[in-house]
């Protein structure tokens, strides 16, 4: 499980670390650097929102993982900036499995040339570990199961092509991780049912 500690204060966070908790994860890059400052050391942090290929290089130093990687030219930089920092940088692939327009991803259409890509090209400084996505926000269990599906279908379908660091299927978060874990997600991402409601 991965704490999702995004929008709340370092104060939040301090608590849980003191409760045991040493990894979380961040949406927004000024937030995720600041807090990195301010919180111990020995904290994994993983970058779980949208990431413009230009601001790689300021978590590049210390992001454990990024779990929204949807081209080729971000997943790029982050070898390039690894590389820069003397590091590996653990990524997960995105998936667009949900029916809304806002979600980032690639579309599941594209696992054959994502497999070629990847088989021909190492991107050293990179270890690709799994998928990623995030299912409709809606009610209905049937469509949030489907895409879930679809999700663990893309990672079955790549999962030949890549190392055997590639186990990670980070899907589920509050309102719908249940549904995710009876679908294969190894890794769910929780914020609100931990930390309280965002505003
Ligand atoms: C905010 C966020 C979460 C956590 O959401 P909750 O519904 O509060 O658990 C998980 N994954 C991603 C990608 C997020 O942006």
């Amino acid at each position: 499980m991965l704490p999702v500690s995004k929008t709340k204060p370092i104060s939040d966070l301090l608590e849980a670390y003191n409760h045991g908790i040493k990894a979380f994860g961040e949406n927004y890059v000024q937030e995720l650097v600041a807090k990195a400052e301010e919180m111990p050391k020995d904290i994994e942090w993983h970058f779980i929102g949208h990431l413009q290929s230009n601001k790689v290089k300021y978590i590049a130093p210390f992001v454990k993982m990024i779990h929204g990687v949807d081209s080729f030219s971000l997943l790029k930089e982050i070898a390039k900036q690894a590389h820069k920092n003397g590091r590996v940088i653990d990524v997960l692939l995105q998936f667009h499995i949900a029916t809304e327009e806002s979600k980032f991803g690639w579309s599941p259409e594209d696992l054959d040339a994502i497999a070629v890509e990847l088989k021909n090209n190492r991107y050293v400084g990179v270890e690709i570990c799994g998928v990623m996505g995030m299912a409709s926000f809606v009610d209905d269990e049937q469509t949030i199961r489907k895409e879930f599906r679809q999700l663990k279908a893309c990672f079955d379908g790549l999962q030949p092509f890549l190392s055997d660091r590639f186990r990670v299927i980070s899907m589920g978060m509050s309102g719908d991780w249940p549904i995710a874990v009876e679908e294969g997600s190894t890794l769910i991402r929780l914020g609100s049912v931990l930390f309280g409601s965002r505003n």
